[in-house]
């Protein structure tokens, strides 16, 4: 039927005497239908839905935007269309987030919107979404709302009674689990551990019970300490560190956390780490 239609549409573009001609030469009529349909389109995707035709994104709309953790070729064209289609953008870093429009040929309205202004910034993103403006939310790498901001507008958007849409696509947590090897059928995403010792020993006491691989972001300061505090609460469990992925210098080491403890006696750790922990198999 949407076939039937665009066939219709191309012959309607033909002056009137061609169409005549048409009439008589079914030849002519395939003929010219390639000749008279726009240039990037093939036949075959005439047949197809064309996914340029996708409605409009909708007013009052909070749309969580993934961005690239590295890789910049990783950003989603759906991504790319909201960022282009919004009123605002509200990101975590508005320098960081200006320099990934610019890089795209983009250029929007943004509003900052980080840990420390949650509240008040989250309270004035309510207030443009009950006006009807389409806002994309970024933060400096990967997907809103993980270990970055972003829940407590969501959270505040839908108690509002207002539309919230995820445009997925990279999170460390997800490109780490699935290359590591380490099962991915039961997993914990713990994120950032507590930076004082106490506190990150207790919580990984705690997590010995956890069933499936635990997951952990860590900063290149602590990594180290990570190693060390696995080394001693989880010696036989099967550890991961996913280093820099989608950049130059991706790393995936695997062993036990003494075994990649001793790759960094003579090295020293650098970019960003996933650290993940295997289940107890014991
Ligand atoms: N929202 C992001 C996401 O979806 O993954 C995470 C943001 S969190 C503030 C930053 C942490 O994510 C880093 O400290 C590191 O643990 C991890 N991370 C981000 N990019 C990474 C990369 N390219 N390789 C490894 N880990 C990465």
């Amino acid at each position: 039927m949407q076939s039937c239609i665009r066939t219709w549409w191309h012959l309607e573009q033909i002056p009137l005497k061609r169409v005549v001609c048409l009439r008589f030469n079914r030849l002519l009529v395939f003929r010219l239908r390639l000749k008279f349909t726009a240039p990037c389109e093939s036949l075959e995707s005439l047949m197809e839905p064309n996914p340029t035709t996708l409605p409009p994104l909708r007013p009052g709309t909070l749309y969580l935007v993934a961005t690239p953790i590295g890789n910049l070729e990783d950003i989603t064209l759906r991504a790319l269309r909201v960022l282009k289609e919004c009123d605002v953008v509200a990101a975590e870093d508005t320098r960081h987030s200006g320099r990934l429009l610019q890089h795209f040929g983009l250029s929007k309205p943004l509003l900052s919107y980080f840990q420390f202004n949650e509240a008040r910034r989250g309270e004035e993103i309510l207030e443009r979404l009950r006006r009807g403006e389409k806002v994309a939310l970024v933060t400096d790498a990967g997907t809103p709302g993980i270990s970055d901001p972003g829940t407590r507008v969501v959270a505040a958007a839908l108690r509002a009674g207002l539309r919230v849409e995820a445009v997925p696509g990279p999170c460390a947590l997800v490109a780490a689990l699935t290359a590591s090897g380490l099962p991915t059928e039961e997993f914990h995403f713990v994120g950032f551990l507590p930076h004082k010792s106490g506190q990150r020993h207790r919580q990984l006491e705690g997590l010995k019970a956890v069933p499936g691989t635990l997951v952990f972001y860590e900063s290149p300061y602590r990594v180290v300490k990570l190693l060390e505090e696995l080394a001693l609460l989880y010696p036989t469990r099967r550890t991961v560190l996913a280093r820099e992925l989608t950049k130059k210098f991706e790393e995936i080491a695997s062993g036990f956390p003494a075994e990649l403890l001793e790759g960094y006696r003579e090295r020293t750790a650098k970019g960003e780490y996933v650290v993940l922990v295997g289940p107890d198999t014991a």
